[in-house]
């Protein structure tokens, strides 16, 4: 090592010397002693680290006095009051983003998660009894008024339904599943891993574009277990294909005393098809074939919180609840609230999609989404921010969340460009802004899809825009 490294690590400042400038500065308001002797440590331990592995050039920059390293451990521990979660504008025009955290909670959804979190619950009493009550019992009835199921449960997500329900139907058993129904959802997550951990074994049949009834009746066996149908959420085999329809495989089910299960994935609780889209088969739809149950994620079409929603008959779903595993994947209050809330708005469907925001999402008229572009615009040109120009135009939206990946979504952008900075340079800054707005890329401008945003985030894109034209 050269001598001025030897002689910059001899300077670098006592912890002691560091904690007493902390000290004048009331630095115990706002961490205790032993986080900030952890942080100071770390601090000088860093200081150590960039004497030894600075370039040469550099090295002359490397802080070593005190008064340095008392400021950076005083802004660490200013970070750590820093919220990391936090909201943001999605005007990604991709509806139920998985990275942005999917369905946007109704009002009266967050209503119930502050009144129930704020005092003590009967998440798990009887009320009527007077003794211990269950915690699916609060959405079960409605869940069954609104699907037509014998009973339910709720879990943590869908990925924790497919697991429980495997894990419970066809533990040492086999599971028989399509090769054209083996799929990623994302995120590292793959419906043949999750067979494995669930303890049940694959029986592939059939190929990855046809496969027939007769695959699967041949595949019958009694170590079968299950017969599990895969919502193929994020991906459409076109062309030729074959896929056995979920009656007969209910028939052939029923026939070998064998239970169907189908994850269904995204499951709709209306109809689409009223609102010009895709027809995406109903839960009602789907239990009525008879099926023995059925899964779905709470946060994807059904526009709630993060749950794995299982409905179907009463002695399976009894059978799932009493499995141990269950209660390692239970959920908690804060959700249950919220999808209760959630819920009650699908007792009148045709009014749903006015309260909760993905599904309104989905199925706004283009024209409603072009007015919203419009008064962007208008609030934008009286804001006369220096460099900036918009121009509205017609684009395609997302469903997103692996939910409807065919469905081109008719939207309007607000394309804006800057006089000077790059598309990619003024994206990069509006993800840094107090609230965050997240924006697609096209060459040389920005695009604000309308169909994500709503009036009241446009206060967000105008402090973010007015940001960019500051620099
Ligand atoms: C999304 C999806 C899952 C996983 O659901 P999460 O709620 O994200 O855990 C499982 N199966 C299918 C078919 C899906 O589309």
């Amino acid at each position: 090592m050269d001598e001025k490294r030897k002689s910059m690590l001899k300077s670098l400042p006592k912890i002691d010397e560091i904690i007493g400038l902390l000290e004048k500065q009331g630095i115990y308001e706002k961490a205790s002693r032993e986080i900030v002797l952890e942080v100071c440590r770390s601090v000088v331990q860093k200081m150590r680290d960039d004497i030894l592995t600075a370039p040469d050039k550099k090295l002359p920059a490397v802080t070593t006095d005190s008064a340095g390293a008392a400021r950076y451990v005083l802004n660490q521990i200013n970070n750590l009051y820093a919220y990391r979660l936090k909201r943001l504008v999605n005007a990604t025009g991709v509806i139920l983003h998985t990275n942005l955290g999917r369905a946007p909670l109704c009002h009266e959804a967050l209503e119930r998660i502050l009144e129930v979190g704020r005092g003590y619950s009967n998440l798990e009493f009887n009320l009527e009894r007077g003794e211990r009550g269950l915690r699916y019992d609060h959405v079960s009835r409605l869940l069954c008024a609104l699907t037509g199921a014998e009973d339910a449960l709720i879990v943590n997500n869908n990925a924790a339904a497919v697991l429980l329900v495997l894990n419970t139907l066809a533990q040492h058993k086999e599971a028989i599943v399509s090769r054209g129904e083996l799929i990623e959802i994302g995120g590292e997550f793959r419906i043949p891993d999750v067979m494995t951990k669930s303890n049940s074994i694959l029986r592939e049949v059939g190929t990855t574009n046809r496969t027939r009834l007769s695959d699967y009746e041949k595949a019958i066996s009694p170590d079968t277990g299950v017969i599990l149908k895969v919502h193929t959420s994020n991906y459409r085999i076109v062309g030729f294909t074959e896929e056995a329809e979920l009656t007969r495989l209910v028939a052939l089910g029923k026939q070998h005393g064998i239970p169907v299960f189908d994850d269904l994935g995204s499951g709709c609780l209306v109809n689409l098809s009223d609102h010009g889209l895709q027809h995406e088969p109903t839960v009602r739809e789907v239990l009525a074939t008879d099926v023995d149950v059925v899964s779905f994620s709470g946060d994807k079409l059904l526009g709630g919180p993060q749950a794995g929603i299982i409905v179907g008959k009463k002695d399976i779903v009894q059978k799932i609840k009493k499995n141990p595993l269950n209660r390692a994947l239970r959920i908690d209050k804060f959700t249950l609230a919220a999808l209760e809330a959630t819920l009650m708005h699908y007792l009148t469907p045709e009014k749903a999609a006015s309260s909760l925001r993905a599904l309104k999402a989905l199925t706004e008229g283009q024209g409603e989404v072009r007015k919203r572009a419009r008064k962007l615009m208008n609030k934008l040109n009286k804001a006369n921010i220096p460099h900036l120009t918009y121009e509205i135009r017609e684009d395609v939206a997302a469903a997103g969340g692996g939910s409807l990946p065919t469905q081109d979504i008719p939207t309007v952008v607000l394309a804006v460009r800057h006089k000077k900075l790059s598309a990619n340079r003024m994206e990069a800054m509006l993800r840094k802004t107090p609230v965050p707005v997240i924006v697609r890329v096209n060459e040389n401008e920005i695009l604000i899809d309308l169909r994500t945003v709503s009036e009241d985030e446009f206060g967000f894109i105008e402090d973010g825009l007015r940001q960019i034209s500051d620099q």
